[in-house]
C-alpha cells in the first residue's frame, strides 16, 4: 500500500454503482463506513437485484430476499439511500440503456465521488470477471461523462435532471492507485455487512457465515485500508 497515494477527502457526496447486492460488500464498504463516520453522505445504486446468484433458488425467490438483505447490509455501514434498477441479473447489457439509467441516478445524486467494481476482463491473476461487473464497470465509467453532457440523453434534463460534473470515479481493480485508510471499527461493520448476505453465502461455503464475511473483508481491507483504481 505505500506506494499508492491517499485517496481524496475534500469532497462530501460519493454515490457506489454496481452489478449486483452484495458487491459493495466485499470490502468497499469499509470504506464507505469511514466515510460515514467522518460525516460523508453515501448512496447505493444497484443494476440488479441479484435474483441469478443463489443455486437451486429461483429468481422469483432469491430477488426479493436479496433485496432485503442488501438493505440490512446497508444499515451496517448508515446509508439509507438504495436503489435498484432492475436490469436482469447475469444479463446486464452494456449500452445506453444501461448508461442512461446509471447517468440518472448521478444526476439524481449528484455525486462528488462515484464508485464501481471491477470493469477490466480479469478479477485477478488468472480469473475471468463476471460479464455484469464488466458491462456496469464499463458503462459507469462512460456515464460520468453523459451526466455531464447535456445531449447526450436530453430526456433527463426534461424530467428535471440537469448535467452534473463527478470529480473523481474510483474502481476496485487489480491495479489501484490511490488507497483510503479504514479503522478497525469499519471493517467491523463491513464484516457484519456482508454476513447480512446470509443466504447468499450459505449457498457458497458450509463455512459460518460471520467466518466467511470476515475472510472475505480483510482479504481485501486487512492491511489496514482499501485500494482504488481512481480516474479524476
Ligand atoms: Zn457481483
Amino acid at each position: 500500500m505505500s506506494t499508492l497515494q491517499e485517496f481524496p477527502q475534500d469532497w462530501q457526496r460519493a454515490l457506489v454503482l454496481v452489478a449486483h447486492p452484495d458487491d459493495p460488500e466485499y470490502g468497499m464498504a469499509a470504506a464507505v463506513a469511514e466515510w460515514i463516520a467522518a460525516g460523508k453522505h453515501v448512496s447505493y445504486v444497484l443494476a440488479t437485484r441479484g435474483e441469478a446468484g443463489i443455486a437451486g433458488m429461483a429468481p422469483t425467490e432469491s430477488g426479493p430476499l436479496r433485496t432485503v438483505e442488501q438493505a440490512n447490509a446497508c444499515a451496517h455501514v448508515g446509508v439509507s439511500d438504495l436503489v435498484f434498477l432492475d436490469h436482469p441479473d447475469g444479463r446486464i447489457q452494456e449500452g445506453p440503456a444501461l448508461r442512461r439509467d446509471l447517468a440518472r441516478e448521478i444526476r439524481r445524486v449528484r455525486p462528488d465521488v462515484v464508485l464501481t467494481l471491477n470493469h477490466r476482463d480479469e478479477w485477478g491473476p488468472g480469473r475471468w470477471n463476471s460479464a455484469d461487473h464488466r458491462a456496469v464497470g464499463r458503462a459507469v465509467l462512460d456515464a460520468v461523462g453523459d451526466a455531464d453532457n447535456e445531449w447526450i440523453f436530453p430526456e433527463l434534463l426534461e424530467a428535471g435532471l440537469p448535467r452534473h460534473k463527478t470529480l473523481w470515479v474510483a474502481v476496485m481493480s487489480p491495479q489501484p492507485t490511490h488507497a483510503q485508510p479504514v479503522s478497525a471499527a469499519s471493517i467491523e461493520k463491513a464484516v457484519a455487512s456482508l454476513a447480512e448476505h446470509a443466504r447468499y453465502l450459505q449457498a457458497l461455503s458450509d463455512e459460518p457465515v460471520v467466518e466467511q464475511a470476515r475472510a472475505q473483508v480483510q482479504m481485501v481491507a486487512g492491511s489496514g485500508a482499501v485500494a482504488f483504481e481512481l480516474f479524476g
